[in-house]
C-alpha cells in the first residue's frame, strides 16, 4: 500500500514538475508585493479562490466591497492597488492571520494524495486524463463560454480539482468571444464584443524551455497556422488555452480562435482541427502524458485521430492503435439538436486530411467511413459519428437523453453487432461550492454541521434539512431576492445614464417588488427552449400577473446566438411585452445574461421556470443551480427533471407529444400556476411565513444537492469510465 502511494506520488510530482518548469511566467508580475504576502500572486492566478469564500474575503479586505470588486478580478486588483495598501496589509495582524489560514487550506487542498480519486480509483503509475472542450464557463473574468455546455465543463474541472482527479483541460481562449448584449429600443438584440484583456486576466502565458512563448504549428493546414498557449489554473487542474491571435500568423488566420463556433464550414473545420489536433500537440510539447482522452462533445473529435497517428508513428498498425485509443476514450454527447453535430463536406475533408490519411496508415475509404452516418451517407463527415465509433465509453447527460441518443444513433452499430458501445448516461451536475450562495451555505453550516460541504453528495446529511427553522431559510431567501432586485435596478440606472430609451428602463425590472411571487426564466434564447411559452395567452397571463391580492412577476434574461434571428425575435417578443404598461411592470427582460447575473437570478427568484420542447433539453443545469438554493423548479418533464422531480420538490407538467402545440402546453402551465403555485406561495401563517412553501424549498435543496452535484457526476465518470479505461491502459505497454 505504502509503495503504491509512493509510486503514485512520484509520478504525480513528475507530471507537476514537468508542467511547472515551463510556465512560471506569472511569477513576479507584482514586484511590489511584500514578501510576507507574496503568495497572494499565486492565489490570484488560481481560480481556487473563486469557490472559497474565505479566499474571496481576503481579496475583499484589500480591495473594498461592492461593484468595484465585482467588476474586477484579483489579478487586476493586485495590478491596480497602491503599494501602500499592500505594505499596510503585510503588517496588519488581522489580515495576516486570515492570509495564513487561507494559504494553509490552499496548500492542503492542492495536495492530491489524500484525495478521493487517489484513495478510491486510480491505479498507481498512470498519467491521467486529457479533457477537451470547445468552451469553459469558469468565472466572469474568463469569458470562454456560450452557454450550458461551457458551464458543465467549467464545473467539471472545479470538481476534478476538489476530488483530486488528475486531469488537464484543453480549450480555446476566444479573445474576442465575449459578446455583451444590449437591446435596442425596438427590442432587437445588439452585440458588442469585448476584447479580453490578457494582461489582467487570471491566465499566464506558457513558455518553452528557452523562456520564449511556447508556439505550436498546427499540422496539416497548408498555409501554416501557429498558436501560443496560455494556462488558467483551476485549483489542481491546469487548463491550456489556444490563442491564434499572434504575429506569426497570416492576418486572416489570427482570428481563428477569436470567437466561438464560427459559422462558415471551412473556418469551423479549421477551428476544430486546431482544437483536436493542435490541442493534442500541446500535451506533447509539454510532456504531459495522458492515459485517457475525454471529449466533451464532438467538436474536438479530431484529437482521436491525432492520438492514433502518434501511436502509428511509434510503430503500431492503425488497427492496434485504434483499438488502444478507443479503449481509453470517453465521449460525452450533449444534445439531440442537429446544430450540435458538425458535418463537413467530403471535399473539405479531402482538402485538409488528404495528406494526413497516409500518416494513419489507413485507406481513404476506411478513413471516411469513420465519420459517415449510414442513415445519411452522403451528408458528409460527421464529428459525432467519429467520436461515437472511436470511443469505448459514450454517454448522454441524463437518463432521458440516454434513451433519445440511443435511438438517434443505434443504427451506427447495426452492421457491427460485436460488443460495440451502447450509449450510457451520466446525468449532469453543478459545482456546489460555486453555485450555492454563501448565506444559504452558512445556514447549512449551522444546521447540517461543518462537514456538509466535504460530504455533500451523501443524501443522509440532507435529511437534517428538516431541522432548519423555516423562518431562517425564508429570511435568507428574502435577502437574496432583494439583492437580485437591487442588482436589476442598478443595471437599469447604468443604462439610464447612457441615455437609453425609457422603454428599455421600464422593461428592465425597475418596478419589481420583493413581496411578489417571482418566476425566473434565464437561458440562451434557442427556439426549442420556448421562452415565449408563457406569453401564449396574454389575457390569462395578465390576470395571473396582476391579480389584486396575489400578484406574480417574471424576470427573463438570455442571449440569442448572433446569427440566430428566430432567437432574436423571441427576445423582441418578450421585450415588447415587458415594456407594455398593460402588464404593470411585472415582466422584466434583463440585458446581458452572464455568469454574474445568473448567480443573482438562480439565488433570488422564487421559482425557476423551464419549458423546452421535449425531448430537446438533454439535461439543463440552471434549474439545478436554483434548486440547491431553495428555488424550486417548475418544468416540463424533460432533461434532468424526469429524474429530479419527486412530487414534493417542485412542479412538473407533461407536454403531450400528440398535440405538440405551444398553446396547449401553455394552458398546462397557467393551470399549475393558478391552482397550485400561486395559492401555496401566498398561504401564510400568523407571522406571515409560508410554511408549506418553505417545505417545498427544503425538499428542493434536499433532493438537488446530493444527486445533481458535480461531485456525484465526476464520481460517476471516475467509477464508470475512468477506472476501467485506466485498467485497460495499465495492461498496455505505453
Ligand atoms: C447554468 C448556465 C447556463 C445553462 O443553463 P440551462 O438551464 O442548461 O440552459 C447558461 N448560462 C449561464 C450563464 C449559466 O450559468
Amino acid at each position: 500500500m505504502l509503495l503504491i502511494l509512493l509510486a503514485s506520488m512520484a509520478l504525480f510530482l513528475r507530471l507537476e514538475r514537468r508542467a511547472k518548469d515551463q510556465m512560471e511566467l506569472y511569477k513576479d508580475q507584482f514586484p511590489g508585493l511584500p514578501s510576507r504576502i507574496s503568495r497572494l500572486e499565486e492565489l490570484a492566478f488560481n481560480l481556487w479562490w473563486s469557490w472559497h469564500p474565505e479566499a474571496k474575503a481576503l481579496f475583499h479586505m484589500l480591495g473594498g466591497n461592492g461593484a468595484e470588486f465585482r467588476a474586477q478580478n484579483p489579478v487586476k486588483l493586485l495590478h491596480d492597488l497602491d503599494a501602500s495598501v499592500l505594505e499596510a496589509a503585510s503588517r496588519d495582524p488581522r489580515f495576516l492571520r486570515r492570509f495564513d489560514a487561507v494559504m494553509a487550506r490552499f496548500d492542503a487542498e492542492m495536495n492530491a494524495y489524500g484525495s478521493w480519486f487517489y484513495s478510491k480509483v486510480a491505479d498507481p503509475g498512470k498519467y491521467g486524463i486529457a479533457y477537451f472542450s470547445a468552451e469553459y464557463g469558469l468565472y466572469h473574468s474568463l469569458p470562454f463560454y456560450a452557454g450550458g455546455l461551457g458551464f458543465l465543463a467549467g464545473d467539471f474541472l472545479k470538481e476534478c480539482s476538489d476530488l483530486g482527479v488528475p486531469l488537464v483541460g484543453i480549450g480555446f481562449m476566444y479573445p474576442e468571444g465575449y459578446l455583451h448584449q444590449k437591446v435596442a429600443s425596438d427590442g432587437w438584440q445588439m452585440n458588442e464584443s469585448e476584447i479580453l484583456d490578457r494582461k489582467h486576466a487570471p491566465i499566464s502565458r506558457v513558455l518553452d524551455e528557452n523562456g520564449q512563448p511556447l508556439t505550436i504549428k498546427v499540422p496539416i493546414i497548408e498555409l501554416p497556422i501557429y498558436f501560443e498557449v496560455w494556462k488558467a489554473q483551476i485549483g489542481r487542474v491546469p487548463l491550456y488555452l489556444i490563442d491564434t491571435d499572434i504575429e506569426d500568423n497570416f492576418p486572416w488566420n489570427r482570428g481563428m480562435s477569436a470567437r466561438l463556433y464560427i459559422g462558415d464550414p471551412e473556418q469551423r473545420l479549421i477551428q476544430e482541427i486546431i482544437l483536436g489536433i493542435g490541442g493534442t500537440q500541446i500535451l506533447r510539447a509539454l510532456g504531459i502524458k495522458h492515459s485517457i482522452l475525454h471529449l466533451n462533445e464532438g467538436h474536438s473529435a479530431f484529437a482521436i485521430l491525432e492520438r492514433i497517428r502518434e501511436k502509428v508513428e511509434r510503430g503500431l498498425s492503425f488497427r492496434e492503435a485504434a483499438e488502444q485509443v478507443r479503449s481509453t476514450t470517453i465521449f460525452t454527447t450533449h444534445t439531440p439538436v442537429p446544430a450540435g453535430h458538425d458535418v463537413y463536406p467530403f471535399a473539405l475533408m479531402e482538402k485538409y486530411f488528404g495528406s494526413y490519411i497516409p500518416l494513419l496508415e489507413i485507406e481513404r475509404d476506411r478513413f471516411f467511413r469513420l465519420g459517415i452516418d449510414p442513415a445519411s451517407p452522403d451528408a458528409g463527415f460527421n464529428m459525432t459519428v467519429l467520436a461515437l465509433r472511436m470511443s469505448s465509453y459514450c454517454n448522454a447527460v441524463s437518463k432521458r437523453h440516454g434513451e433519445v441518443a440511443a435511438a438517434m444513433w443505434h443504427h451506427l452499430w447495426q452492421d457491427d453487432p460485436g460488443d460495440r458501445t451502447a450509449i450510457d448516461y451520466i446525468t449532469n451536475g453543478v459545482h456546489v461550492p460555486t453555485w450555492t450562495d454563501s448565506r444559504i451555505g452558512s445556514l447549512f453550516n449551522r444546521y447540517l454541521g461543518p462537514n456538509w460541504l466535504a460530504d455533500h453528495d451523501n443524501p443522509s446529511i440532507w435529511e437534517l434539512m428538516d431541522d432548519l427553522p423555516a423562518e431562517e431559510l425564508w429570511r435568507a431567501h428574502r435577502l437574496l431576492k432583494m439583492i437580485m432586485i437591487a442588482v436589476m435596478q442598478e443595471r437599469a440606472r447604468e443604462r439610464w445614464m447612457e441615455q437609453a430609451d425609457p422603454n428599455i428602463i421600464l422593461a428592465s425590472g425597475v418596478m419589481f417588488d420583493p413581496n411578489t411571487l417571482t418566476l425566473g426564466f434565464a437561458r440562451r434564447f434557442a427556439s426549442y427552449k420556448r421562452a415565449s411559452l408563457i406569453l401564449q395567452d396574454l389575457t390569462r397571463l395578465n390576470a395571473i400577473l396582476n391579480h389584486p391580492k396575489r400578484p406574480v412577476q417574471i424576470v427573463f434574461a438570455g442571449k440569442a446566438h448572433p446569427n440566430d434571428n428566430s432567437g432574436k425575435q423571441l427576445i423582441q417578443q418578450v421585450f415588447n411585452i415587458a415594456r407594455d404598461p398593460t402588464f404593470g411592470g411585472r415582466i422584466a427582460f434583463v440585458e446581458d445574461y452572464d455568469v454574474e447575473l445568473a448567480q443573482y437570478l438562480v439565488h433570488g427568484v422564487d421559482v425557476w421556470l423551464n419549458n423546452p420542447l421535449p425531448p430537446f433539453e438533454a439535461s439543463g443545469t440552471s434549474g439545478m443551480k436554483a434548486a440547491m438554493n431553495g428555488v424550486p423548479h417548475l418544468s416540463v418533464l424533460d432533461g434532468w427533471w424526469i429524474e429530479g422531480y419527486n412530487r414534493r420538490n417542485g412542479w412538473a407538467f407533461d407536454c403531450d407529444f400528440s398535440r405538440n402545440s405551444d398553446l396547449d402546453d401553455s394552458k398546462e402551465l397557467y393551470t399549475i400556476l393558478e391552482e397550485k403555485i400561486v395559492p401555496l406561495y401566498y398561504r401564510r401563517d400568523n407571522s406571515g411565513i409560508p410554511q408549506e412553501w418553505i417545505t417545498v424549498m427544503k425538499e428542493s435543496i434536499k433532493s438537488a444537492v446530493p444527486n445533481f452535484s458535480a461531485r456525484r457526476m465526476v464520481k460517476d465518470y471516475a467509477l464508470k469510465f475512468y477506472q476501467q479505461a485506466l485498467r485497460y491502459s495499465n495492461g498496455q505497454k505505453q
